[in-house]
């Protein structure tokens, strides 16, 4: 640590970094930052920064308002889009209370406790996110709507098109930000892209994420269009989801594998799939965690709307994609339900809790689902065991409401918080009055 703090500090001064970026998230994934000019860097390693937390979502109650934020200094790193002169840099934080005890409601901490509980049982816990996301001309619209930048579909190549750059220029930032990409392309809806993030371990993703979202953002503002990580912005066209593919390490074995088995999938995957579909939607008001998620779930366009898994099968919750036998390492599962607006460090904790206790509890995986799902009728989808995920935001947090699962894993403070901050999304939600009603209602009723 020590080591990597003279790192910190040296590099400040040889690049003559001028400002530095304190970075945190609140409960609801929100990203926070608080400069402090260089000379306070090596004080805040020591002593941390002091900041009010009564006024940041979710962070504390107000009577304990005072909280500390811990540069992490191995997250070091230089914004690559405020330039060269006077250079300005980030670090991820650590909050703590005034007596060092780490924040109970610190997102990040949370991830870390799940991965810690992990840790203790052998595992280390990778994910890699296929993150999608909307290019718009402006985040200002008039009655017909918001407006696409492009007209593409799927893994098209638009000459000269906006995409395009915008795809270079913000893959070039995430890589000058130490973040590996490893695909990039047009996604399905006009102005819809997806870009996918080497697999890492899950609390460097989850930092890797809140980054990836200020990239996208800035290059958006400096080429002149608005992007938009909501998770169903056109009733027509496909939601932005953030499926991620989730796998278990045993030192350096991949423990979801096993040569000549079913699928290669070894007994811990199959237990780990059993826990994620049956805790599906009591960790759904964190995974899909606005209104507007469950228009996307039960919008089409190869969202998930039912729980089951599937080998290869796009219909499914949880699909374990083909590896070839020579490529254990890579053996994993991927989640499709989680949305491109979640808060990553609450959602891969409830992720990570719900394969654990499949594991633990020696869950049995069900029968996969080899048919289209989407394509089944409700009593066939009913014979087969196939249950609908939460149908909107306020199923959901009945769900959570009673989850002893979530409870545990994001702690009194933070499931309090989250299901305080949900309930009044909906109480505000179920008093519009709806375009849809207007237009379906008016003129015969
Ligand atoms: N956009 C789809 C979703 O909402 C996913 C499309 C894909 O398979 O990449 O989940
Ligand atoms: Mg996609
Ligand atoms: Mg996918």
């Amino acid at each position: 640590m020590d080591k990597q703090r003279d790192f910190v500090l040296r590099t400040i001064e040889e690049r003559g970094v001028k400002f530095v970026r304190l970075w945190f998230t609140d409960v609801v994934g929100t990203l926070k930052s608080v400069a402090i000019a260089p000379a306070e860097v090596e004080g805040a390693f020591t002593e941390g920064i002091g900041f009010d937390g009564s006024a940041i979502e979710g962070l504390t109650r107000t009577y304990e308002s005072d909280l500390l934020a811990y540069p992490d200094p191995t997250t070091f790193q230089t914004l690559p889009w405020r330039g060269d002169i006077d250079p300005t840099a980030r670090m991820f934080c650590d909050i703590t209370t005034p007596d060092g005890e780490p924040a109970v409601a610190d997102p990040r901490n949370v991830l870390k406790r799940t991965l810690a509980r992990a840790a203790d049982r052998g595992f280390t816990f990778y994910t890699h996110p296929e993150i999608e996301f909307y290019l718009l001309k402006s985040s200002k619209f008039g009655p017909e709507g918001p407006q696409p930048v492009d007209s593409a579909g799927y893994f098209d190549n638009v000459p000269g098109g906006t995409a395009h750059d915008f795809r270079r220029r913000s893959v070039r930032m995430l890589e000058d930000l130490g973040i590996s990409v490893e695909f990039s392309h047009h996604e399905a809806g006009p102005g819809q892209n997806e870009i996918d993030l080497r697999y890492a371990d899950a609390l460097t993703t989850a930092d890797n994420i809140m980054t990836f979202r200020t990239v996208i953002k800035e290059v958006a503002i400096e080429q002149g269009v608005y992007a938009t990580f909501m998770p169903k912005p056109f009733s027509q066209f496909p939601g932005s989801g953030m499926h991620t593919h989730l796998s278990l390490f045993e030192g350096d074995a991949n423990a979801f594998y096993e040569a000549g088995s079913q699928y290669q999938l070894s007994k811990i995957g199959r237990h780990f799939i059993a826990g994620l579909l049956r805790h599906a939607h009591e960790i759904s008001a964190v995974t899909n965690q606005f209104v507007n998620s469950y228009k996307r779930l039960w919008g089409g366009d190869e969202a998930p709307s039912f729980i089951c898994w599937g080998h290869n099968n796009r219909s499914a919750l949880v699909r374990v994609p083909l590896y070839k036998p020579n490529k254990g390492q890579s053996a994993r599962v991927e989640y499709r339900a989680i949305d491109s607006a979640a808060n990553p460090y609450l959602a891969f904790s409830l992720l990570l809790a719900a394969g654990m206790k499949g594991i633990e509890e020696e869950y049995e995986l069900p029968a996969e689902a080899e048919d289209d799902v989407w394509a089944l009728t409700d009593s066939e989808r009913r014979a087969l065991g196939y249950h609908p995920l939460p149908a909107s935001l306020d199923h959901a947090i009945e769900y959570m409401e009673n989850s002893e699962l979530v409870a545990e894993t994001l702690g009194e403070q933070v499931f309090n918080y989250v299901l305080a901050n949900k309930r009044a999304e909906w109480r505000d939600y179920r008093t519009q009055v709806t375009p849809f009603e207007l237009q379906r209602n008016l003129e015969i009723l």
